[in-house]
């Protein structure tokens, strides 16, 4: 700081503006000449009315005043500047000498009084000081008049900020805190002050804190911050997120009194982060869940199955994977709208949760699939028994707005280290197995077995094996009747292929189709098995057996076929075999690509004469809309839906749905997989005159198709006809 001495040898009294007040003008020249020889800038008023006028209207640093003038004395223009506030500074010039006057001057706030006649170097000596006094004075004014404006500012900042301002003692106790913390954390600010800062947050946070106090009070320690949370005071609010920061400032100038012992303090900012975090923890959660069902999704899955993997494998243990895929939801996502199914995936996922344990992880993986980490299934059996927990509990119908919906699931498992030791073989497996089950009549569970798993070099070979089976002739065709059980007889039979493989065995459709696909070789075969069926039934006719209407199975890779209308035609003329006798099955998949000339080539063959049905009906992902622009004749219900016929009252709604739909479509229906009398009971109360299924028989030979059915004649009496 600087001393007022020496900065009064500094002011530049030049310039000063000085008013000079007396009755007599010689007085005021003599004294105009002396000060003006100083440069300071001198006005004159003749008496005291002109010194009081030439006051009011101007800026004066000095006045030399004389007190004894007529009518407007000295003392009166001293009362009048008390009155006014004018603090221009003043000197009495006055040749009284009477001590009452000067005393008067003196409290009516003169500064200093000189003698007439004056002596010069006195006087201008006078002058030089209190002109020097009064222009510190000023700057003094002007330099606290800035900093009383730049510490509002200051404050105003401070007080407005978004952040918890602060300052620490070096013990870490508050000594000055901003008013955010009311309104952030609704603590009274000085209900704070002396108090520890860690008193604020809870002990895991305590912790961070003291460590980071002691980092920024070490010595050239920079700033240093980290999160903490603390919760609202008295409130029942949920805790808020800070990055609390705090910078060392030393106690250089020894200026600011920090107090005895302490050199420094801690000057710290509380920047509230919440909805940072909150965004943040939100965007976390949207990465690695599923949104609908708030369950895990399949990044997450995967690396909690990569840790289990890791821990298994440390431990020497299995665990368990299951892949889970729900039966029938396409039908209802589409009958009832995707609000419905999407609360349908929320239902599932609740009571999968309830089948569940705590460690175990339950993930959407895609679809109405789900994916389940059991790390702690030590035995196939532990993982069997929650598979059964969990087809139990989905069976059992959801009541979603006033609807009765059953659905099953069709689980696949698979077992580390046995049915793969790497993540994605873990899945791909336990799908694997799903597919098996769904391949098999769904609505149960299936442990993956390595033979499931035709490995890429079996798929090779049977690739290549498939070439050569159709010129051997190794593909047997098999017949399952159609009955009516109206007229109670066969109507019609299916030909269902299998292979008779040199080395392997008789393969089922379901371990070829899938490579006959692949490899486009499914057209040579399905052309082959229409030409052989046609043959077949036209020569069982030639036998004298009753005309059966003839179903073939078709590859929609066949329907693509340019020529696939005339081959067919070609096919029926070679074989003398009747269009009208011929169904053909085809998938909903095939409809749906909407292709127009998918379509022109139908209508061709339904113009022909050739009869269309759709296949396993309601397994599809379609809408029901292509059902008008085809020409169908039949609907075969799908297997699964006729397994939900499992006592009388059931309600089976999909079934009741499907079954009045195709009548009010006017379109035969042939209900697939009836295995129980029950049954053949509901079926028929329902209208449904065709079925066909194990109850009448497995598909075999077909000279072997009536005889099974004549095996069980009571089959068909007690049925009422309706
Ligand atoms: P699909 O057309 O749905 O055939 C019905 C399947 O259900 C047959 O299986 C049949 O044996 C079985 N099944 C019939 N009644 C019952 C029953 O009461 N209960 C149970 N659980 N199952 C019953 P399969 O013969 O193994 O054929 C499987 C699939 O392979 C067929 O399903 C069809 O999609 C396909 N397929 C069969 N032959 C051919 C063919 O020549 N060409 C083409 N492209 N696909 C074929
Ligand atoms: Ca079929
Ligand atoms: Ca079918």
């Amino acid at each position: 700081m600087i001393s007022s001495e020496s900065f009064i040898n500094k002011v530049e009294t030049k310039n000063a503006r000085i008013l000079l007040a007396d009755d007599n003008p010689r007085m005021l020249d003599s004294l105009s000449t002396l000060l003006g020889m100083y440069e300071y800038q001198v006005d004159t008023a003749l008496g005291g009315e002109k010194a009081i006028e030439k006051l009011s209207s101007n800026d004066y640093d000095l006045l030399l005043l004389d007190l004894k003038m007529p009518k407007v004395t000295g003392h009166d223009v001293m009362r009048y500047m008390a009155d006014k506030n004018i603090n221009t500074m003043t000197i009495v010039v006055s040749g009284e000498t009477s001590l009452e006057d000067i005393s008067l001057a003196l409290r009516q706030g003169a500064y200093d009084y000189l003698k007439k006649p004056y002596i010069p170097e006195e006087l201008t000596a006078t002058v030089k000081n209190a002109v020097s006094k009064k222009l510190l004075e000023n700057s003094h004014e002007i330099m606290q008049a800035r900093l009383d404006r730049s510490e509002k500012l200051h404050r105003f900042i401070v007080n407005n900020s978004h952040d918890i301002i602060f300052m620490l003692d070096g013990k870490g106790c508050f000594s000055f805190l901003n008013t955010r913390i009311e309104t952030l954390l609704n603590y009274p600010r000085d209900s704070l002050l002396s108090r520890h800062i860690t008193s604020l947050v809870e002990d895991d946070d305590k912790d961070k804190i003291n460590y980071l106090f002691e980092r920024t009070m070490a010595p050239n320690s920079n700033s240093q911050s980290i999160d903490i949370s603390i919760k609202p005071n008295g409130e029942n609010k949920g805790k808020r997120f800070f990055e609390l920061s705090l910078w060392r400032v030393d106690d250089e100038s020894g200026q600011t009194n920090f107090g005895p012992s302490l050199r420094y303090m801690v000057y710290g900012t509380a920047r509230d982060i919440t909805e940072r975090m909150e965004a943040e923890a939100f965007i976390n959660f949207q990465a690695y869940h599923d949104l609908l069902t708030r369950l895990p999704n399949r990044s997450l899955f995967k690396d909690r199955l990569s840790m289990a993997i890791t821990q298994a494998q440390r431990g020497d243990q299995q665990l368990a994977v299951m892949f889970i895929d729900l039966d029938r939801f396409k039908v209802i996502n589409d009958s009832l709208g995707h609000t419905m199914g999407d609360r349908l995936l929320q239902a599932v996922s609740q009571r999968l949760q309830q089948c569940i344990r705590k460690g175990d992880t339950l993930s959407r993986f895609g679809g109405d699939e789900f994916t389940l980490l059991l790390p702690d299934a030590q035995t196939e059996e532990a993982a069997t028994q929650v598979a059964e927990k969990i087809l139990e509990s989905i069976k059992q119908p959801f009541m979603l707005g006033g609807h009765e919906i059953y659905v099953g699931a069709s689980i696949g498992i698979s077992i580390y280290p046995d049915s793969g030791v790497t993540l994605d073989a873990l899945i791909k497996n336990s799908d694997i197995a799903m597919y098996k089950v769904k391949k098999t009549g769904k609505d149960g569970y299936q442990v993956f077995s390595n033979e499931m798993n035709t490995s890429a070099t079996e798929r090779l070979t049977l690739e290549q094996d498939m070439r050569k089976a159709i010129e051997n002739d190794e593909f047997e065709i098999c017949y399952q009747p159609q009955v009516n059980i109206e007229t109670k007889t066969i109507c019609g039979v299916e030909a269902l292929i299998r292979w008779n493989h040199p080395t392997l065995g008789r393969l089922s459709p379901a371990e070829f189709i899938p490579i006959a696909e692949d490899s486009r070789l499914i057209i040579d075969i399905d052309t082959h098995t229409l030409r052989k069926a046609c043959r077949e039934l036209r020569q069982s006719r030639v036998a004298g057996l009753p005309e059966l209407r003839l179903a073939v199975n078709l590859s929609p890779l066949l329907i693509e076929k340019n020529n696939f209308v005339e081959n067919i035609l070609g096919i029926l003329e070679d074989e003398d075999f009747p269009a009208s006798l011929l169904e053909l099955e085809i998938t909903e998949n095939v409809l749906i690509s909407d292709r127009q000339d998918i379509v022109d080539k139908l209508i061709r063959l339904n113009k022909a004469g050739v009869n269309l049905a759709i296949d396993d009906f309601g397994t599809g992902y379609s809408s029901l809309s292509y059902l008008q622009k085809f020409p169908i004749n039949t609907l075969k219900i799908d297997r699964s839906f006729i397994n939900m016929i499992q006592n009388h009252d059931d309600e089976a709604c999909l079934v009741n749905a499907i079954v009045s739909m195709a009548q009010g479509l006017k379109m035969e229906i042939v209900a697939e997989g009836v295995e129980s009398q029950l049954q053949l009971r509901y079926l028929s109360k329902l209208g449904c005159t065709v079925v066909q299924g194990f109850l009448f028989g497995h598909p075999t030979k077909l000279e072997s198709v009536a005889d099974q059915f004549n095996e069980h004649p009571d089959l068909l009496t007690e049925i009422e006809l309706h």
